[in-house]
């Protein structure tokens, strides 16, 4: 039998802050996961590195609402604390951070939101997503204010809120090491996210062409077509009839400026939806 050590899971900010403040005293390092929860194995390989490089673990689960646009999935997001903490038990997370909505926004109508520059937020999802990086931008300063982790752990999945937060903790001087962590995909190749759970069996086998657009491009890349606009049109002749694409473009990882070439460090991204179900996926050249 495995040896599950025990997760304490908080819910009220003072008392975290507290625990925070007795490892610190210690001497011990702070690595934090923030989450939505459900979690799976791809949020599992953040907490994995993070348990590998830092003396205590905390991981948020928390449905951020104020990332959610008004027709989103607010209120159907799936929310199982319980797996969720055998999840971490399992990878021996010191914390889950679980607070409520008035815990984390008292004055929800009147909150104070950190806001990336427009050049950052206003393509690809934040075209269709008004807000939603402010949202991701202000949880998340909420959350280093209230863990102060020395690290955190973010995945490459959603890599425009990638390059944003590192953008943010380099602008506004944040001591936080922002570390990303790779694509962890399913057996099939799909790419790990909460929202699968929302996919039919049919669905699924739908959505297993959107991964397939994205390496079909890369290969086209890595044989040396150079126009992202060639390999796209060609690629998605791959993609399943009845999913709509959002978006499907080249952008340069560092600075999130769309690219025309397919060249080393470009990032081709897309997003689509598939009966009514929004889902992203990338892949690094
Ligand atoms: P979420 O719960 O969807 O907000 O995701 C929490 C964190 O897990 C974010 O940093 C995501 O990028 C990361 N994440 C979600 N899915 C994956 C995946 N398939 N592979 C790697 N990281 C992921």
């Amino acid at each position: 039998m495995q040896n599950i050590s025990p997760t304490q899971i908080i819910s009220q900010i003072d008392s975290l802050k507290q625990k925070v403040r007795e490892w610190k005293n210690e001497g011990l390092t702070v690595g934090l996961v923030p989450t939505m929860g459900a979690l799976h194995i791809g949020h599992e390989s953040l907490i994995k590195k993070a348990r590998q490089t830092c003396d205590k673990v905390v991981v948020s689960v928390f449905v951020n609402p104020i990332q959610f646009g008004p027709n989103e999935d607010l209120d159907k997001y799936p929310r199982q604390i319980d797996k969720d903490l055998e999840l971490c038990s399992k990878n021996e997370v010191d914390v889950i951070f679980h607070p409520s909505v008035e815990e984390m926004y008292p004055e929800i109508e009147d909150q104070s939101l950190v806001c990336p520059p427009e050049s950052y937020k206003s393509k690809l999802c934040g075209l269709t997503r008004k807000g939603h990086f402010d949202g991701v931008a202000t949880v998340v300063i909420k959350l280093f204010n209230i863990v102060q982790p020395d690290t955190a752990f973010f995945g490459q999945k959603d890599a425009q809120q990638l390059i944003i937060l590192k953008k943010m903790v380099r602008d506004l001087n944040i001591p936080v090491e922002i570390v990303p962590c790779n694509i962890v995909r399913n057996a099939d190749g799909l790419a790990c996210s909460s929202r699968n759970t929302y996919l039919s069996d049919e669905a699924r086998q739908k959505a297993l062409s959107i991964h397939k657009v994205l390496y079909e491009i890369k290969n086209q890349g890595l044989a040396g077509i150079t126009s992202f606009e060639v390999a796209k049109i060609h690629a998605l002749q791959l993609l399943h009839k009845d999913i709509e694409v959002e978006y499907l473009e080249a952008y340069d990882f560092n600075t999130l400026k769309l690219s025309s070439e397919l060249k080393i460090n470009t990032l081709v991204a897309i997003a689509v939806k598939l009966n009514g179900i929004r889902l992203i996926d990338n892949i690094l050249i």
